[in-house]
């Protein structure tokens, strides 16, 4: 860094940056690295975005305006689809905050519980972006180590005493599930905030939503990205408590969501129907998957999301760090993309693998055997 510029402050200057899955620019791969939807969304979505642009010499006109600030028509339109799904929560718009993704939503947690003196704990491994997020803020940060069985540890978040929590459930990057009345389980005695990160929710066998309707420091969070098939839209959500939700609007961009993201999620909540059968499309494959690598007599967690954590094993029976790096090589270099993170002991045998077209999967299971054959 060159010493007569400006610096940013001293914990900017430490800071690392989140690293997203790569975005690779040429046609040509698998892309199995960022969970994305292997399928397009609901055709009403490009039919609603089309109709807002309209055509001829006044097309495009709206986006002159401004969007609504707080996207009132689709908190309400959030808030009465969960209601069907759960009415015990009783929710309203008033229960619902709306974000340029999930992860501005959960920038906003953080900006509105975290500092250096109120740490956020998160549970580990889990989503890469927390800690940054809070060393954004140069807030403080605590890790609620998971073991290798993955299983909630339910006594470690009843006894912490961080005033918010970032659950991730079902958890990425293994993609396991965690029983609601286990979450309810360290609640009992947890007093902060339990922000639970439900980006996955669509694939699990429940989510925890119901826990709104018994627990005031519970917030969930949503989005569209993965099971609606819209990461290029960016459109998350939060639900919670009104007074959480107060504390969300405060610290949040007046215009956080532009005018075609509202509608374009709108159109989405709207097809059901379509979404159902895609998460059961997505599912249907996951399965297979989970068969495929069993057959092999490699591990994987039991997955509750749209992607799967296998512990590659190579022709000699081995696994480990090498062994999962060395196949990661060779599908990258056969034009498979899929994730590895080596930087922790408990997912660096692993690869973290998206359900993609069955299509897909056919090509991503000959391109291990090519590995297995020639590593
Ligand atoms: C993908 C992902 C997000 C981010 O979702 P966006 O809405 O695209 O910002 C948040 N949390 C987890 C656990 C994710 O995997």
């Amino acid at each position: 860094m060159s010493s007569d510029l400006p610096q940013p402050l001293p914990h900017i200057a430490r800071l690392h940056a989140y690293t997203p899955g790569l975005q690779p620019t040429e046609t040509g791969w698998v892309k199995l690295n960022t969970n994305e939807s292997p399928y397009p969304p609901s055709p009403r979505v490009a039919g609603a975005i089309l109709r807002e642009l309209g055509s001829g010499a006044d097309a495009g006109a709206s986006l002159r305006l401004y969007p609504n600030p707080t996207g009132a028509a689709l908190r309400a339109a959030i808030a009465a689809h969960h209601a069907r799904e759960c009415p015990a929560a009783t929710l309203t718009a008033a229960n619902v905050c709306v974000g340029n993704g999930a992860d501005d939503i959960l920038n906003l947690f953080v900006r509105a519980y975290c500092s250096a003196t109120a740490p956020l704990a998160h549970t580990e491994p889990s989503y890469s972006l927390y800690p940054v997020l809070v060393a954004i803020q140069d807030g403080g940060c605590e890790a609620i180590p998971f073991g290798r069985d993955m299983r909630l540890p339910v006594e470690k978040i009843a006894a912490s005493k961080a005033p918010v929590i970032f659950l991730t459930s079902p958890n990425a990057p293994t993609g396991v599930g965690f029983a609601t009345a286990e979450i309810e389980r360290a609640l009992a005695t947890y007093r902060g905030l339990l922000v639970i990160d439900e980006t996955y929710a669509r694939f699990a066998v429940e989510n925890a939503i119901p826990l709104l309707a018994r627990h005031t420091g519970v917030a969930i969070v949503r989005t569209l990205s993965k099971s609606h098939a819209l990461a290029g839209i960016r459109i998350g959500y939060a639900l919670a408590h009104p007074e959480i939700i107060g504390a969300l609007d405060r610290v949040r961009d007046s215009y956080n969501t532009s005018r075609l993201s509202q509608i374009a999620a709108l159109a989405a909540l709207d097809d059901t129907a379509y979404y159902d059968g895609m998460v059961a499309r997505i599912k249907a494959t996951r399965a297979r998957l989970q068969a495929a690598f069993a057959a092999r007599g490699w591990f994987a967690y039991p997955s509750q999301s749209n992607f799967l954590f296998a512990e590659p094993r190579n022709a000699r029976g081995e696994t480990g760090p090498a062994v999962a790096k060395s196949a990661y090589d060779w599908l990258c270099a056969h034009k498979v993309l899929v994730r590895h993170f080596p930087s922790h002991p408990l997912t660096a045998p692993f690869l973290r693998i998206s359900v993609g077209t069955d299509a897909e999967m056919a090509v991503l299971d000959n391109t291990f055997q090519a590995w297995l054959k020639n590593a």
